[in-house]
């Protein structure tokens, strides 16, 4: 008979799953809860697939801490880009709504919405100031000419 895996019966398993599922490493996961990091990798075989609306984020972490902290990085990427926005700072904008999709991105797969092993490609460009006001300029010839047209 297998030997019982420590972290099954580890009272912090969803603390150390929730680890694992937010994308911290193995070894980073075995440090913070002093275990081995071989345990770690074989307990992933235990964790239970999430299937769609079957995972409530509230029972990936009951003490909902870890929600918390993801709805104050939210509110942080959140009010950053509507102040770099407002300055006309797009490329900190931009980098604030490649933040705020990394937070969907996260959630998404705590929820099961998204497969885990799917390959999620991030489009991932710098915005020059001069690029953007092409871009703009671009869009509105497109715009002005789809109006004008009859
Ligand atoms: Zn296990």
């Amino acid at each position: 008979m297998p030997r019982k895996c420590s972290i099954c019966i580890d009272e912090r398993r969803s603390e150390i799953e929730g680890a694992v599922l937010a994308g911290d490493s193995y070894r980073t996961v075995a440090q913070r809860f002093g275990i081995s990091r071989d345990a770690v990798v074989r307990h992933r075989k235990h964790l239970t697939p999430a299937t769609p609306n079957s995972l409530k984020v509230e029972q990936i972490f009951p003490s909902s801490t870890l929600v918390e902290q993801l709805q104050a990085f939210t509110a942080d990427a959140q009010r950053l880009k509507e102040k770099a926005e407002s300055e006309g700072d797009l490329r900190t904008a931009l980098a604030a709504v490649k933040e705020l999709c990394r937070i969907v991105e996260l959630v998404a797969r705590l929820r099961g919405e998204i497969d885990g092993r799917a390959q999620i490609n991030v489009l991932n460009f710098q915005l020059d100031a001069e690029t953007a006001r092409r871009m703009n300029e671009m869009f509105l010839k497109r715009h002005l000419a789809r109006e004008v047209s009859p």
